[in-house]
């Protein structure tokens, strides 16, 4: 059987998105991998304002494991094979990564947005400084701001993710939409992903809307599969390498 290919002429545009499935290869468990759970807790719990405020020490303690392992870590087949489709296509490639493991942007990607933020960065709870590359890891101390008295609140840094129950930064949604409306062919390929956390997931149906070709590269079928013209399954180390064609 012959390997999947995806040919790219010269007038199309390229979106990709990925998740956790995309940095498995790298050793980075997936959500599914780890159950949802960390030590016994929800990831909700671990990973949401409500969880900060009831236990930071908690939150950082799992963000800082999460730093460790994100450090030791390297970029995989799959992120460097979309690194180089970048360097070809310019800005007709957009990424979109919901991962935020930072992989991409060390395998050479610049074009991209990370929609659930990075954790190598920190900001403060209380104050609009702007976020901060920050590789430390907080095990026992918690790291104060000391740029804001914390208006009333705590001033406690937090780590620069996008949890639960928050939103996404609508500058990253409008780039989405406004690269998704430009004119010319559009292809979309979601890689690694469950297709389970919105707004992401609904994001092949925006791609279709605008008249867009849609596939999933994914080791499983994903839980919004059926939205997708084609599925490739398989790992992203695997398959990325080699499967997109410039012309
Ligand atoms: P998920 O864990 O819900 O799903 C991962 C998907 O990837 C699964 O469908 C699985 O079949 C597939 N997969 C596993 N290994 C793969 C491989 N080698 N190649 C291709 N596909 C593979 O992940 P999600 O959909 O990204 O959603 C989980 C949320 O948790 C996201 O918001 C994400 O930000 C966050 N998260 C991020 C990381 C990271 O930054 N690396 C890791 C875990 C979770």
């Amino acid at each position: 059987m012959s390997e999947p290919r995806i040919s790219i002429e010269p007038d199309t545009r390229v979106l990709v998105l990925t998740g956790a499935g995309a940095s498995a290869d790298s050793g980075i468990p997936t959500f599914r991998d780890a159950n949802g759970l960390w030590e016994n807790h929800a990831v909700e719990e671990v990973a949401s304002p409500g969880g900060f405020r009831r236990d930071p020490r908690l939150v950082w303690r799992f963000y800082s494991q999460r730093r460790a392992g994100v450090l030791g870590a390297k970029p995989n087949a799959g992120h460097l094979a979309l690194a180089e489709l970048e360097k070809s296509l310019g800005e007709r490639f957009l990424l979109v990564t919901q991962n935020v493991d930072g992989l991409h942007r060390r395998a050479g990607s610049e074009r991209i947005l990370e929609i659930h933020g990075n954790l190598l960065e920190t900001k403060c709870w209380s104050c609009d400084r702007p976020p901060f590359e920050d590789h430390a890891l907080y095990e026992d101390t918690l790291p104060m701001c000391g740029e804001c008295d914390g208006r009333g609140d705590t001033g406690l840094l937090r780590p620069n993710i996008v949890w639960f129950g928050e939103m996404l930064d609508p500058a990253h949604l409008e780039a989405i939409e406004r690269f998704m409306s430009l004119p010319g062919p559009l292809f979309f390929v979601a890689i690694g992903t469950s297709g389970a956390v919105w707004p992401a997931a609904g994001l092949v149906d925006l791609a279709r809307r605008v008249g867009g070709r849609t596939w999933l590269v994914n080791a499983e079928p994903a839980e919004n599969a059926s939205r997708f013209e084609s599925f490739i399954r398989g790992r992203s180390a695997e398959v990325l390498p080699g499967l997109f064609e410039v012309r």
